[in-house]
């Protein structure tokens, strides 16, 4: 999970959710109205997925396991508990199926005692104040109770293959640091493929983890190895989208 910017609404689009948000207060909002609502928003929805797709990770990677695509728009808040948010921009997430319908479905854990949310909202927040990636192991710890609830919730640690991906997509990182530091002097186009293929990496949690990583250089050359970290270093210096303060 990594941090994104969610864009503004164009102001057709804007006005459309409004009123769809009126009609439902006007019609006594309820979790049966806000579905059969959003069930016959086509058009809206369309707009809403091409919006999610360009500020998703990746390939329009599923915000919550950056691993398969995001075919669903998820509710953050879900209508069950929100109806009223169910046209809310700042309520829509893109998901993939299995981690919209299998997993988090209507659940939507708070603290007992203060009544917050325990999911992160990565459109809100910045993930890794609350998750840390193990890049060896790619398993994530829980740095909060809300990176525990979010662990828990969409399985990061407990699916296999979530866990192996993010292992292997390490590895590929480094190789492709090393092939881009390799073809940097000489061969600029290559290069910047490569670092094209970097940018859009699947598992993109697996490259901000690399990239935070350049903050301290004696860690980041210990696990990413010589070669990898020059590169690092060399590539962040000359292409913003790998300096870790602006990374998304
Ligand atoms: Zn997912």
């Amino acid at each position: 999970m990594i941090p994104l910017q969610r864009p503004p609404l164009h102001d057709k689009l804007a006005a459309d959710l409004a009123r769809r948000t009126q009609a439902l207060r006007s019609g006594g909002p309820s979790t049966a109205a806000g579905r059969a609502a959003w069930r016959d928003a086509r058009e809206a929805k369309a707009r809403l997925r091409t919006l999610l797709h360009r500020m998703a990770p990746g390939l329009a990677r599923c915000m919550y396991c950056g691993d398969n695509l995001g075919t669903d728009i998820d509710h953050f808040e879900p209508i069950a508990r929100a109806p009223l948010r169910t046209f809310d921009w700042h309520n829509h997430l893109l998901a993939c199926a299995y981690c919209n319908s299998n997993l988090k479905r209507d659940r939507f854990p708070c603290d007992p005692v203060t009544g917050a949310h325990l999911l992160i909202d990565p459109s809100h927040e910045d993930p890794a104040d609350h998750l840390l990636l193990y890049l060896e192991s790619g398993a994530y710890r829980g740095l909060t109770p809300k990176g525990h609830a979010t662990i828990d919730v969409f399985g990061l640690n407990s699916r296999g293959e979530l866990v192996r991906g993010r292992r292997l997509a390490f590895t590929v990182v480094k190789s492709l640091l090393r092939e881009w530091h390799r073809h940097s002097a000489e061969s600029p186009e290559t290069a910047k493929e490569l670092a094209d293929a970097l940018a859009l990496l699947w598992q993109a949690d697996v490259l901000r983890a690399v990239v935070r990583l350049a903050r301290t250089p004696p860690l980041a050359e210990a696990v990413l190895g010589p070669g990898a970290h020059t590169a690092l270093r060399r590539l962040a210096d000359q292409d913003p989208r790998f300096g870790w303060t602006d990374l998304r």
